[in-house]
């Protein structure tokens, strides 16, 4: 391959071995080997050990993924990010990552509500697979250092920062890159003057919930932190518990059971024993304007917890990158993964945005090497 007979050497520098900073890696990889071109040399920094973050995903089982075809309706998903992201996903959505990781030997399946896991159900195998295909190839290195300045990346031609929302935002700024603050997405909350059951789940009409000793956490919890990230605390939700018209028709049949009896058959009894102050009472003799209120959980939500899958919302303005996630900004700089102004709901959406993104970047790496 003549034409790529270069005496210099490229060198490339990916800041952060996390999801996206791998996967990125991977495709450039895997791009250059297709195109026969080995002149460059690829260093992957991090301050821990790579892929560290990956481990606690999905619980352990690395929800990689989710199953919903439309690039529109995936995208929907996101709270930040939405529009930004069709473009990425027209390039790599999740059957492109499917095919790639069952090239490096990670088989999948698809679970009833949409999310996709490894075979293995675990994380740990994800990011032993990952590791041991990067380790085939020769040009690379992972190297363990915190990179805090863009000073200490003068020397590259190509820079890939896909650090995370922890503790980046000094690197960021060095660049003169602008940045949303950070602010923690996808966590449980708490709430004020809490009384609940801990430990009960709720299957609401608007997402399903556990109550924790001092307020809400699982799916739903973690929709509302992320819909509500700009807001101050506290702040009101309305979680609709169930259909007031089932409600209804289940009084129309059992007149002289008790209202509190009534709605435990809709929510959990330990729930309703707390909400339905008349418990006792006939269900015949409640006036509709309570049975309607015991329908709708009132919260006062007084502050996050420190549990949950915690993404973070905020990072580098998408107008200040282009469709390649490369700076407008600075010559020769790119971003991927969490460390984008983008951030998604729980089901494998935070994971497809780094591995769409790293691919999209990989590409516009290698397309900016071979055709300069
Ligand atoms: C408990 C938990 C569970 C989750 N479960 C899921 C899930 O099942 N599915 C899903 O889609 N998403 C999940 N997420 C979100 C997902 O893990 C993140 O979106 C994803 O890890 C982001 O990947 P990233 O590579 O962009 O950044 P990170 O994973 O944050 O990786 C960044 C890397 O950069 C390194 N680094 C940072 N700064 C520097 C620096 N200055 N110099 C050198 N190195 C640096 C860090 O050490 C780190 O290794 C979960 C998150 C949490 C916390």
């Amino acid at each position: 391959m003549e034409q790529f007979c270069q005496d210099k050497i490229t060198k490339i520098a990916i800041v952060g071995a996390g999801p996206s900073g791998i996967y990125c890696a991977l495709q450039i990889l895997f791009g250059f080997k297709e195109q026969n071109f080995s002149n460059f040399k690829l260093l992957i920094f991090d301050k821990a050990q790579a892929l560290r973050t990956i481990l606690p995903t999905g619980g352990g089982r690395c929800n990689l993924t989710n199953s919903i075809t439309d690039i529109k309706e995936f995208s929907k998903n996101y709270p930040r990010g939405e529009k930004f992201l069709y473009s990425l996903f027209s390039r790599h959505f999740n059957f492109d990552t499917l095919e790639f990781f069952e090239t490096i030997d990670i088989k999948t399946y698809t679970q009833e509500d949409g999310r996709i896991f490894p075979k293995s159900n675990s994380a740990k195998d994800v990011k032993d697979k990952m590791l041991s295909a990067l380790r085939k190839f020769k040009n690379v290195e992972l190297v363990n250092k915190n990179i805090v300045s863009k000073d200490e990346l003068k020397s590259f031609d190509r820079i890939i920062i896909c650090a995370g929302s922890k503790g980046t935002s000094e690197l960021i700024e060095s660049f003169n890159q602008p940045m949303k603050p950070f602010k923690r997405a996808l966590c449980a909350l708490k709430i004020k003057d809490f009384k609940y059951p801990k430990g009960v789940s709720v299957k609401s009409l608007d997402g399903d919930f556990i109550f924790t000793s001092d307020g809400i956490s699982g799916p739903l919890a973690f929709k509302i932190s992320s819909l509500n990230v700009d807001k101050n605390f506290p702040y009101n939700v309305s979680i609709k518990l169930f259909d007031v018209q089932q409600l209804f028709e289940l009084i129309d049949h059992n007149s002289k059971k008790s209202i509190g009896n009534l709605i435990s058959t809709l929510i959990p009894k330990s729930l309703a024993q707390v909400i339905v102050d008349d418990f006792d009472k006939k269900a015949a003799e409640v006036s509709k304007r309570n049975i309607e209120k015991y329908s709708v959980l009132n919260l006062e939500i007084i502050d996050n917890a420190n549990q949950g899958e915690i993404v973070h919302s905020g990072g580098v303005e998408l107008n200040s990158v282009d469709k390649n996630c490369k700076s407008k900004i600075v010559d020769n700089l790119w971003f991927c993964g969490e460390i984008l102004d983008i951030d998604g709901l729980c089901g494998g959406f935070n994971l497809q945005n780094c591995w769409s993104s790293a691919y999209v970047v990989a590409k516009d790496v290698i397309y900016s090497i071979i055709n300069k």
